[in-house]
Formats: C-alpha cells, structure tokens, sequence
C-alpha cells in the first residue's frame, strides 16, 4: 500500500531562474520537465521510505505584482522566496546546531537531479546534532572525494538547517547533498541538496528562505509520517475562504505549493515583522488571513525562533 501511494505522488520540479524576462518560457519548461520527470516517477523502482522529491521554489522574481478583485487571480507575489522575503531568516540569526560526527561511507539511495533519478552511491556520512535532540544524517555524495571538503559542505549545510524552527526540522531526517547546479527539493523526510545551486542562493541572500520553503514540504505538506496539513479539513477551509493565493507559484499548484509559499509569509509577519515592509505586512494580511489564522492556530514548536531575536 505504502509503495503504491508513493507511486502516485506526482513527481514535480521547478526551475529557479534569475530574471522574469522569460517568465512564461520558463513556465513552459518547467510543466514540460514535470512531464518527463513524471513518467520517470512512475517507472522508477519504488523505494522504502520515498517518493521523488517535491521541487522548489519559484520561477522568478516578482516583478510585477497583480492583485484583483478575481478570486482566482489575486496573489500579491510572484513567488515568496524571493524579495521581499530574503532577510526574514539571515547568517545572523541563532542555529540549533551542536556539531557533527563523522560516522564513515555506506550505501545508501539519493534523489540526483542530474540524473532526474534515484541513484545509488556511498556517500559520506554525518551525523548531525540539534540542541532540541533532533538528528539529522547528512549524506554527501563520493563525488567530493575529499573528506575535509565533505565535512565543510555538511557543517555548514547542517548548521543552517539549524536555524530553521523546530516544526520544520521535525520532518527531516536526511540531507541529500551532490555537486551541481539543480533546484533544492522538499520531502522524503528530506532536504535535496546541490552545492552550486546552494552558492547561487546564498549570492542572493536566499538560501535560509530556500530551506524554510523546502523544509515545509517536508515536514507540514508530505504524505507521511507526520500530519499532512495540506489534506486537512481546516487547510481546504482557509484555503476557500482566501480571496486567493499569496503568489502566482501557489497558486498554480495549490496542492503542493500552497503550504510552503504561505509558510514564509506567516513566518515573516509573525516572527520578523520588522524585516518586511509595512506595504508586505499588509498585502499578506489582505491575501491569505484565513490561512494565517490556520497557521496561529497549530501553535507550532518555533525553538530557536522568538519574535525577539
Ligand atoms: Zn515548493
């Protein structure tokens, strides 16, 4: 049964992209990657614990900001991870990382966007450690042979998952990190990572609101294990009870990006209010207040994440 429902997961992938000029070029790219990548889904060997990773982000920056009256067509943002959401979390901000142990090459499945397949390889692997008590093995594929090499990519990569709020880290058992220049990805009780994309991200101050956006995946908006708040009767309710969406991405795919481009917004006006402006402040609360609400209702665990620091 676990395997069938995996198989019927809808394999999804985004392109993050850098200007808006070929918004809608990419927009065509991308539903015809999902194609592919789909019938790749679906003819792959299914696997114990997965599914193939639910995508990032978003296509573009927001350039242009729509909204309407339309129910179906308002959404202030183009996509939240970009501004002017880029500072709610930055490399200032505290880490729930303790360090990590090295614990030694094994076997072990990945999902590798340069393949657009699961692969298998023995990656190097650590374990990392949260001042909360979660755990988190880091995988870094054998390609970076050198394991000093390797240790730096998962320290630094761990120690920013730390920053995220305990919800989002709860769900999160692995990172997946290879070489390459790919989309980050969510689910799977996981957190795909590429190194090169990872430094283009971080260039524009994105990385923290990647994480935030792929983390929700995973630990709010997945099948299993934990809650799927996206198939909850009191999610569907908010969601028709908005006048719309917060961005264009959300709205395009309401099911799986819903929950992760909301997420951001709620953070920021929550917990970062003075990071975003008074005109953002007020197009989220215009856009999505019953998802808000949702969000304020779960009472969520947000260690190390106080409306004071
Ligand atoms: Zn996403």
């Amino acid at each position: 049964m676990k395997r069938l429902l995996l198989l019927l997961i809808p394999l999804v992938l985004v392109f993050g992209c850098s200007d808006t000029s070929d918004l809608e070029a990419r927009l065509a790219a991308l539903e015809a990657e999902n194609a592919s990548l789909k019938e790749v889904t679906q003819t792959s060997t299914p696997t114990p614990t997965s599914s193939t990773p639910v995508a990032v982000t978003q296509v573009s920056r927001p350039t242009a900001t729509k909204t309407t009256s339309s129910k179906v067509d308002a959404y202030p943002y183009q996509g939240t991870v970009w501004d002017p959401f880029s500072d709610v979390i930055n490399s200032e901000d505290p880490s729930t990382f303790l360090g990590i142990a090295y614990s030694g090459k094994e076997s072990r499945q990945m999902y590798d966007r340069r393949q657009n397949d699961w692969i298998q390889d023995t990656p190097h692997l650590f374990i990392a450690q949260y001042s909360d008590k979660l755990t988190i093995e880091v995988q870094v594929n054998s390609e970076f042979e050198d394991l000093d090499i390797a240790r730096k990519i998962a320290f630094d990569y761990a120690w920013q998952v730390g920053q995220l709020p305990k919800v989002l880290r709860k769900g999160v058992k692995t990172l997946w990190i290879h070489d390459g220049k790919h989309p980050f990805g969510g689910g799977n009780e996981n957190i795909l990572i590429h190194v090169e994309q990872g430094k283009e991200y971080a260039s524009r101050n994105l990385l923290e609101e990647v994480f935030i956006h792929e983390a929700a995946h995973t630990s709010l908006n997945w099948p299993e294990p934990l809650l799927d708040h996206g198939k909850t009767p009191g999610w569907l309710i908010a969601q028709e009870s908005d006048e719309g969406f917060i961005s264009a991405y959300a709205k395009q795919h309401p099911e799986r990006e819903d929950i992760a481009e909301s997420f951001l917004p709620w953070f920021a006006l929550r917990y970062r209010l003075d990071r975003i402006s008074k005109s953002d402040q007020r197009k989220i609360l215009e856009a999505i207040p019953h998802r808000l609400k949702y969000f304020d209702a779960q009472n969520f665990a947000m260690y190390p994440v106080t409306a004071n620091n």
